[in-house]
């Protein structure tokens, strides 16, 4: 369920987009026509959206008492304040159980399921200083730093000619969905998430993590969706701030190592 500050702005978000219709479900998740219009902005009304079940997205390799294969042991559900996005920076197979040795607790396939690996209440490792507090989410891919500039896309040496890839709308409908699952699942634990990060603003080492297509479909789109707060223009801590080139309205660029 969407709490009271959610559903307001969820609201405005479809208000200011002409999307306030009568046949719009808000109960038990997004609007199919918020999410068609989160997703593709150009076009928030001509698109027929797909239904979106976003519980048939969830894949749960781990039960509800399971830590998983690289928790560093349980924290309290009221010290989870946050989701960190990251991207993998190489290509894991289509199946769920491929990602259980990831230290992160969620992984978004390429085809859009999303597999919890390790519970929220657990310590991973997925983070730098964004460990204690926050909930780790890879997206499977390698992807440009700024979308269109080669340069900025992480390359193996075993793979000096790589080209980035492109986000698909399914994999960022399972990021949106894991978004919804974690929120919802702190809420009933008695916690409660509040910020989405980039892994860049914690790792200088992590410039292009997750980049500017995963931050604009997916970060952006947390920050509209559900009220959560990335920290501002200038916010690091022991990275880089998000760029311009990822956010508009902000005032740093890729580059910009001050
Ligand atoms: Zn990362």
């Amino acid at each position: 369920m969407l709490g009271d500050e959610t559903l307001d702005a969820v609201q405005d978000f479809q208000r200011d987009h002409g999307l306030i219709r009568e046949d719009a479900d808000l109960l038990g998740g997004i609007a199919p026509q918020t999410l068609a219009a989160i997703l593709n902005p150009e076009t928030p009304c001509a698109c027929d959206p797909p239904t979106i079940s976003m519980e048939d997205r969830i894949v749960l390799l781990v039960g509800p008492d399971e830590e998983g294969r690289r928790s560093k042991g349980k924290r309290p559900w009221h010290e989870i304040r946050g989701i960190t996005l990251h991207q993998t920076a190489c290509l894991f197979a289509e199946d769920p159980n491929r990602y259980r040795g990831i230290r992160a607790h969620w992984g978004i396939t390429r085809a859009g399921k999303a597999v919890l690996i390790h519970n929220p209440n657990t310590r991973v490792m997925h983070g730098n200083s964004f460990n204690n507090h926050d909930v780790g989410l890879e997206m499977n891919g390698f992807y440009e730093g700024v979308q269109g500039d080669p340069k900025t896309l992480w390359r193996p040496k075993a793979d000096p000619k790589r080209q980035g890839l492109r986000l698909e709308a399914a994999q960022v409908e399972g990021a949106l969905a894991a978004i919804e699952w974690t929120i919802n699942e702190v809420a009933r634990q008695g916690g409660k998430v509040e910020s989405i990060h980039a892994h860049r603003q914690s790792s200088k080492m992590r410039t292009s993590d997750p980049g500017s297509e995963i931050w604009q479909k997916v970060g952006l789109a947390a920050k509209a969706c559900w009220g959560l707060k990335d920290g501002g223009p200038l916010f690091a801590v022991g990275g880089y701030p998000i760029p311009r080139e990822w956010d508009p309205s902000y005032t740093r660029t890729y580059k910009d190592r001050s």
